[in-house]
């Protein structure tokens, strides 16, 4: 009737920066995405302490994300069972999908659904129809077990940092055009800002998979 306290808990933001789930852990249940990496150089770094150190002076104080990556699912729950059939459907679905360049060069807020937090996402530019077309083929695959698919106009973004709550007003504005300067004016943008998506990776609570592309 209860729920046993040994095979639940709440979930601890502060250990996955990303994301606060609308959802208590279960044993059995594997938090899932889909997405693809982004490596970012060491400059890559210096030029994001720059955005948050411009944010800040706005008076909105920025957690650097700790990776970076393009969601191409939103967070599902998988049952145990599911992880080895969904990722074998992904990979025959992505079996002829070749490798391709993305620039992430355009800063955009993002809430997320709970309105719990924002993010400082750099939108793609460069690879929006090839990730429209990865996602389509991971939606049939979440279809494939009753799974929510990703958004229906996805805006393909790196998030860069974020801050709890819904703060859109205060960051877009003349602070995103402040920020966006600062991308635009870094030493080498155009190169930090530009990367291959070379494989596609399914995360299932901590089991990463990836899928290559050619
Ligand atoms: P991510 O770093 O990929 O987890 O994205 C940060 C947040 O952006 C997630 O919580 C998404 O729900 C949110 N988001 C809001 N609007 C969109 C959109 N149109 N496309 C993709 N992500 C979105």
């Amino acid at each position: 009737m209860f729920p046993d306290p040994d095979s639940q808990h709440f979930d601890d933001a502060s250990k996955h920066g990303r994301r606060v789930r609308n959802f208590r852990h279960e044993r059995g249940n594997w938090a899932s995405y889909v997405y693809a990496v982004f490596h970012p150089q060491e400059e890559f770094g210096e030029m994001l302490e720059e955005v948050i150190y411009a944010a800040r002076k706005h008076g909105i104080v920025l957690t650097k994300m700790e990776e970076f990556h393009i969601s191409l699912s939103q967070t599902v729950i998988f049952r145990h069972h599911w992880i080895k059939p969904f990722v074998q459907s992904l990979r025959e679905r992505l079996c002829s999908v070749n490798r391709f360049l993305c620039v992430a060069d355009q800063l955009k807020v993002y809430v997320n659904k709970e309105k719990t937090r924002t993010f400082l996402g750099l939108e793609v530019s460069t690879g929006h129809q090839q990730l429209l077309d990865i996602v389509s083929e991971v939606d049939k695959s979440l279809q494939e077990f009753n799974l929510e698919t990703f958004y229906e106009n996805p805006s393909f973004h790196v998030s860069l940092a974020w801050c709890v709550g819904e703060v859109t007003k205060p960051l877009q504005g003349t602070c995103l055009l402040e920020l966006q300067k600062v991308v635009d004016e870094f030493e080498d943008s155009d190169v930090l800002t530009r990367f291959y998506a070379d494989d596609i990776f399914c995360k299932c609570g901590n089991k990463i998979m990836s899928i290559p592309l050619h």
